[in-house]
């Protein structure tokens, strides 16, 4: 009896301690307190706080994380037998080698989640990691690249913009359901927003609308595709969306700063580097995966194989090979948009061309 009573008071502790870890999410830029930090006002009978609780309030009880893992996250966009746009499209069969490559090289293929609570100090993982990304919503995501995931038990996160779902203004046969997307979800996917439209967010033209913003309505424009579009997936599948890719890689200080506003924790670009425990939380940069250059792919585990960890330089490599600062991109956009006649129209050519990045 005497053990129990001294036992009953350890275990209470314990789970104070255990409830203590499970602190608000932080939204984008590190460092920042998370909310609820700071001291609750004393309630009535409650002792007075001592100087030492409000001068140098407690922090939230973190596990110790390895500050010195290293991640790399991989974009793709359609998987088809006879690749003719290699900007987005990848053989199965390449797919399934490089999924197969990861497990060889001894990379841990990590869910979305665990990664952002890595860099909130709340999670550990694996010294090198890779989180696999698809954008943009197609529908060989559901039918040809989920199954060789299952196959390999690893993770995944759909980049989704909401007006290319099926039924949406840009979702035509080759576009996932949201019925699809469900399913997904129940299956443990985690689902994440890539604007409404897909179009460079940067720019006051609505090519939906074929519309000229003024100063007011771009900035209503960019909160619907950045904010309503994050409101619409929270609602239509019942789940928290906390990250957000910028269409093309496309962004600026002021994009990033609506994203911050309506709450996402992430914003990822397509700039392909290793990503450290120290990377900001508001440009993290991903390899998209040409069917035609598979030598990014090899690239980027090489980085973070190589790299000591830690303050890990920004991949030097992919940049040349791929679309991946915002001003190559623009660049190798129009280029590709030149090369095929089907992608004239501005307004049409996300639905009929997936979109590059
Ligand atoms: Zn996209």
């Amino acid at each position: 009896m005497r053990l129990k009573l001294v036992a009953a008071p350890v275990l209470l502790a314990l789970a104070l301690a255990a409830c203590n870890k499970k602190q608000k999410a932080q939204t984008i830029g590190e460092g920042s307190t998370p909310a609820g930090a700071a001291s609750a006002a004393p309630g009535a009978g409650s002792p007075p706080p001592t100087v030492a609780a409000i001068t140098a309030p407690t922090p939230p009880a973190k596990v110790a994380v390895d500050q010195t893992a290293q991640v790399i996250v991989y974009g793709y966009h359609r998987f088809v037998n006879q690749v003719r746009r290699p900007d987005t499209e990848i053989t199965p069969q390449m797919f399934e080698q490089q999924m197969q490559e990861l497990k060889n090289r001894g990379i841990t293929v990590i869910g979305m989640q665990d990664f952002l609570a890595w860099k909130r100090g709340e999670k550990n993982i694996p010294p090198r990691c890779a989180i696999i990304t698809f954008d943009d919503g197609w529908k060989s995501q559901y039918d040809v690249a989920w199954p060789i995931m299952k196959k390999f038990g690893y993770p995944f996160t759909l980049f989704i913009y909401t007006e290319g779902v099926r039924g949406g203004h840009f979702g035509g046969g080759e576009a996932t359901t949201w019925e699809q997307l469900a399913e997904m979800r129940d299956a443990g996917v985690d689902i994440q927003a890539h604007s409404e439209t897909h179009q460079d967010l940067r720019k006051p033209y609505d090519k939906v609308a074929k519309k000229k913003l003024s100063p007011p309505e771009y900035e209503q424009w960019l909160q619907n595709e950045v904010g309503r579009c994050k409101e619409t997936l929270e609602q239509r599948l019942g789940i928290k969306v906390n990250c957000f890719a910028v269409p093309y890689g496309f962004y600026n200080q002021h994009i990033k700063d609506v994203a911050k506003g309506v709450g996402y924790e992430a914003v990822f670009t397509v700039y392909g580097q290793p990503i450290t425990f120290r990377s900001t939380l508001d440009s993290l940069g991903r390899y998209l995966i040409e069917g035609n250059k598979p030598k990014v792919f090899v690239d980027a585990i090489s980085m973070i194989a190589t790299s000591s960890g830690g303050g890990a330089p920004v991949a030097a490599i992919g940049s040349s090979n791929i679309a991946s600062k915002p001003a190559d991109s623009g660049e190798s956009f129009r280029l590709w948009r030149n090369r095929s006649r089907q992608c004239n129209d501005a307004g049409e050519w996300v639905r009929r061309c997936p979109s590059v990045l």
